[in-house]
């Protein structure tokens, strides 16, 4: 794969920088999470600091901004360390690139607003892809948590100019690709949360690859309501049994919680003894790869599972990787945070890469070879 170091000369060059600034705002306007903000900054500053002019572009999902970077600018500002010259659309890069940009010194990087604004961006629109490749020099893809994505600034703007991996998306893949690499003897995948379509394709890769598999969240009663037995109005996944097709549910190295932590007619997390017996397990792996709350964790009544989790991860002396949005929320909430050796900024990136699919966004920087 192609990636920045394999840059010689960035002075002047005009780039387009495929960031992630996909991060979850208060009803106020005001950034709640800074980490997928802050793992942009070794990127653009070493752009930045080669003299290289540098216009990002990125996609924000948040409703309480209107999908909009428009009122996030000044904290953007704070967090990267760099003034921004916003950009509404699309039409506005040209003038910037021709006009704005002074030869010869340190240029403040300028922003797109949310990209998913134009309609071609996800569908992958080659005349789009055209439109936004339009005068720069080269091309580089920062945004690991959209590489699964079939998008126009993730896939076909790297087949219309020289395209590279930046520093982030290097190490993210590079750590994924150790977790599936590394030995299965001692190696553990804990699996919880909700989305079974992203989740069972990793079980069902990992079975070869990892010596264990601790099952919890809406996961577990996916399995549970699959092998027949009576899981009420617990939430589960309609789905579910369709893509645990051709799953040997009782395989052993599946491990399902003993007990559970019940209110009414739901399961909303694992009981006392499924803590003990995974908290066991997981002192003694040697690497640990870990996505999915084990139950409702925003409500406290639910939340001693994932937090009994997150605490023996923290404290295990295996090589410990997690990701998912909730996931990390669930850590930093309970005061885990900094206590892993990786955490990706992939959800839905980092499962897929674990499951073992091609990703279009690394697929077209040449990371799997041709
Ligand atoms: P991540 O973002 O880490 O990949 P998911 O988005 O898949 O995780 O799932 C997290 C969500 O799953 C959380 O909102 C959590 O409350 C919910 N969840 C986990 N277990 C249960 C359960 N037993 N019942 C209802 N919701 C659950
Ligand atoms: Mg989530």
């Amino acid at each position: 794969m192609k990636t920045i170091r394999g840059i010689t000369d960035l002075k002047d060059k005009k780039i387009l920088l495929r960031a992630d600034f996909d991060i979850p705002v208060s009803d106020g306007g005001q950034i709640e999470e800074s980490f997928r903000i802050k793992r942009q900054k070794e990127t653009l500053d070493y752009l930045v600091g080669h003299g290289a002019k540098v216009v990002m572009v990125a996609h924000i999902s948040d409703q309480s901004v209107s999908q909009s970077f428009a009122g996030l600018v000044p904290q953007l500002h704070m967090l990267l360390g760099y003034e921004i010259n916003f950009l509404k659309t699309v039409a506005e890069i040209g003038a910037y690139l021709e006009n704005y940009l002074p030869a010869g010194r340190q240029v403040p990087p300028a922003l797109l607003d949310n990209i998913r604004q134009n309609p071609g961006e996800e569908k992958n629109d080659p005349e789009f892809a055209k439109q936004l490749a339009q005068g720069f020099d080269l091309y580089i893809n920062n945004a690991f948590a959209v590489c699964h994505r079939n998008h126009a600034s993730v896939s076909a703007v790297a087949g219309l100019l020289p395209s590279y991996a930046g520093f982030l998306v290097e190490e993210e893949i590079a750590k994924l690709q150790s977790v599936i690499d590394s030995p299965k003897n001692g190696k553990l995948l804990i699996m919880g949360g909700a989305k079974a379509s992203t989740k069972i394709p990793v079980i069902k890769n990992f079975l070869d690859k990892a010596d264990k598999i601790l099952i919890g969240g809406v996961i577990a009663n996916d399995i549970l309501k699959t092998k027949g037995q009576e899981v009420e109005d617990s939430v589960v996944d309609e789905n579910a049994p369709e893509l645990l097709a051709g799953l040997d549910l009782n395989n052993p190295q599946l491990i399902m919680p003993k007990d559970f932590n019940i209110s009414g007619k739901k399961i909303l997390d694992i009981g006392p003894e499924a803590i003990k017996e995974f908290s066991g397990i997981i002192k003694n792996s040697k690497m640990i790869i870990w996505n999915g709350p084990m139950g409702l964790f925003e409500n406290d009544d639910f939340a001693e599972g994932t937090r009994a989790i997150a605490k023996a991860v923290a404290e295990s002396s295996a090589k410990k990787i997690i990701g998912g949005g909730d996931t990390v929320s669930a850590v930093d909430k309970f005061g885990f945070g900094g206590r892993f050796d990786f955490v990706s900024t992939g959800g839905g990136a980092m499962l897929a890469f674990l499951a073992g699919e091609k990703l279009p966004g690394i697929e077209v920087l040449g990371y799997y070879g041709g």
